[in-house]
C-alpha cells in the first residue's frame, strides 16, 4: 500500500449508508456544483459534418438563415384564392374559377377581373389575391366553372406570409445547441447541407475493485459482477461523446496509477468509480493526488454519493464517483452529466420539477438525500405525488427500475411530512436518461 493519507476504517454497510470518509471536508451540494462548474472550460476543436449525421452533436457556431421561411406567400389550406375587393355586399359570393395552382407550381398570371383560382396547401399565392376561402366553405357549380361561398373571409385568411416563420438572416440554431430532429428539420428547410459542431468530448471510464468480474466470467468467492462500467457506458453512449472503457483494474496502487496517467493524458474527462473513500483498499483518491491532482471537493453532503471528489489532472477533468452503484448513478447525473455538457459548451436547461411527498420519514439528515420516486397520481394543487421506492441504501439498484426519477429530501432536523413539497429530478426530462 502506498500514498500519504490512508487511514484504515471499518467498511460501511450499504443499509446504513455510513462510509469511512469522516476525516475529509464535506462540501454542501450547491457549493460542490458551483465548484465543478468553475473547474470546467470548453474544449477546443470543431468539425464539419453533413447535416444528416449531426443529430446529437453540439452546434459550434450560430447558424443564420440565408433565406426567409416561407420563401414566398403561400396558401395554408386547400381552397380558392380570392381578392377581397371583389367581395362587396352580402353573400353568397359567386366567382368564376379561372385557374389552378398546386404546390410546386408558380403563382400564375395576374388576373384583373373578378375571379377565383383553385389553390392547394403550400402553393404560392397569386400576387393579386389577398385571402383564401377554405374548400370546406365553398360549393362548386355543376360544371365546376363557378365557386360560391356565403361569407367573405377575413383579409389575409389562410395565407402563410414570406418570412413569417424565419426572417432572412435570423439565427435559427444557437451555438451550444444539442442538435436533435427539430434542428435538423429547420436547418434542412433553409437548405443547410453541412454544420459545424464541437468535436466529440473524450471521456474515459475506469472502474476499480479487486472484487469486480465481468458478466460471462465465473464468480470466484467474494466477487461480484461489475454494474457501474456498463451503466456508465450506457449513459455515455451519445453522439457528442467519444468513449474509452478501461476494463476493471485490480486494487493495486501502481496498476491504477498507470491506468490513470495514461487515460488522463489523452482524454478531456476521466471518470472513475470506486476507491474514493479512505479505506486501505481505496486507491483512486491517493493515486490522483500522487499524480498531482488537487481535489477541489473531496466529499459531498449528499446521500447517496458522499465519497465523490473532483479536480484537474493536468488538462483532464477528473471525477471520482463512489463505487456503490446507486451512488455512482446519482453522482454521475448531478456532476458528470452537467460537466460533460459544459466541456462541449452545450446550453443546459436542467429545470427541476417539484412534487409532493406521498410518504413521510421519521428523521431528518445532515445531507440532501436522493430517493428513487415514482409518480403515483397528482396532489390537489396539480403537483405529482411522489411515492418513495425502496428502503434506502447506496448499493441498491432494484428500486430504480420502477422509479420515474429522484426526489430530493432536504437537510433538516425533522423528517419529511406527507404532502411536503420536494424537488424532483425526472430521469428523462431532467437527466436525459434514455
Ligand atoms: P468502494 O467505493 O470501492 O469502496 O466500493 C463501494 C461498494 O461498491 C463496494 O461494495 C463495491 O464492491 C461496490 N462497487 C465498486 N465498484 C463497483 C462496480 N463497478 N460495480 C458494482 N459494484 C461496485
Ligand atoms: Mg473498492
Amino acid at each position: 500500500m502506498s500514498g500519504a493519507s490512508a487511514v484504515a476504517h471499518p467498511s460501511c454497510c450499504s443499509a446504513c449508508d455510513r462510509d469511512p470518509v469522516e476525516g475529509l471536508p464535506l462540501t454542501p451540494l450547491d457549493e460542490a456544483i458551483e465548484r465543478i462548474e468553475a473547474l470546467v472550460s470548453v474544449i477546443e476543436g470543431t468539425e464539419t459534418l453533413p447535416l444528416t449525421q449531426a443529430a446529437g452533436r453540439i452546434q459550434a457556431t450560430d447558424l443564420t438563415s440565408p433565406m426567409p421561411l416561407p420563401l414566398w406567400d403561400n396558401s395554408a389550406v386547400d381552397g380558392y384564392a380570392v381578392r377581397m375587393a371583389d367581395l362587396t355586399g352580402d353573400g353568397p359570393h359567386v366567382l368564376p374559377v379561372v385557374g389552378r395552382v398546386a404546390a410546386g407550381d408558380d403563382a400564375g398570371q395576374v388576373i384583373e377581373a373578378r375571379a377565383a383560382v383553385r389553390i392547394f396547401t403550400g402553393a404560392p399565392m397569386p400576387s393579386w389575391a389577398d385571402a383564401v376561402v377554405m374548400q370546406e366553405d365553398c360549393s362548386l357549380s355543376e360544371c365546376g366553372a363557378e365557386v360560391s361561398f356565403s361569407d367573405a373571409p377575413p383579409t389575409h385568411a389562410h395565407i402563410r406570409f414570406r418570412g413569417e416563420d424565419v426572417p432572412q438572416g435570423s439565427v435559427i440554431i444557437r451555438k451550444g445547441t444539442r442538435l436533435d430532429a427539430r434542428h435538423i428539420a429547420l436547418a434542412s428547410s433553409v437548405g443547410t447541407r453541412h454544420v459545424d459542431v464541437i468535436r466529440p468530448v473524450r471521456v474515459a471510464i475506469l472502474a476499480t475493485g479487486a472484487e469486480l468480474a465481468e458478466p460471462g466470467q465465473a464468480l470466484s468467492p467474494g466477487a461480484i459482477y461489475d454494474s457501474n462500467t456498463p451503466m456508465l457506458a450506457a449513459l455515455l453512449d451519445q453522439p457528442h461523446i467519444s468513449l474509452t472503457v478501461h476494463r476493471t483494474v485490480t486494487d493495486d496502487f501502481e496498476v491504477i496509477r498507470q491506468a490513470v496517467r495514461q487515460l488522463a493524458a489523452d482524454h478531456d474527462l476521466l471518470l472513475t468509480s470506486g476507491g474514493m473513500s479512505v479505506g486501505e483498499e481505496d486507491y483512486i483518491r491517493r493515486v490522483v493526488e500522487t499524480e498531482g491532482c488537487e481535489l477541489d471537493v473531496k466529499k459531498v453532503a449528499m446521500k447517496p454519493g458522499k465519497p465523490l471528489g473532483f479536480g484537474r489532472l493536468g488538462r483532464c477533468l477528473f471525477i471520482g464517483l463512489p463505487g456503490n452503484p446507486f451512488a455512482a448513478l446519482t453522482g454521475f447525473l448531478l456532476f458528470a452529466r452537467p460537466a460533460i455538457a459544459d466541456l462541449c459548451g452545450m446550453n443546459r436547461s436542467d429545470h427541476l420539477l417539484q412534487g409532493r411527498a406521498a410518504f413521510s420519514t421519521r428523521h431528518g439528515g445532515k445531507r440532501i438525500e436522493f430517493v428513487p420516486a415514482r409518480i403515483s397520481g397528482f396532489a390537489k394543487d396539480g403537483l405529482p405525488r411522489l411515492e418513495k421506492l425502496g428502503k434506502g441504501g447506496s448499493a441498491r439498484l432494484n428500486p430504480l427500475i420502477d422509479a420515474d426519477g429522484l426526489a430530493a429530501l432536504p437537510i433538516g432536523n425533522e423528517g419529511i411530512k406527507e404532502g411536503a413539497r420536494l424537488a424532483f429530478y425526472p430521469f428523462h426530462a431532467v437527466f436525459g436518461l434514455r
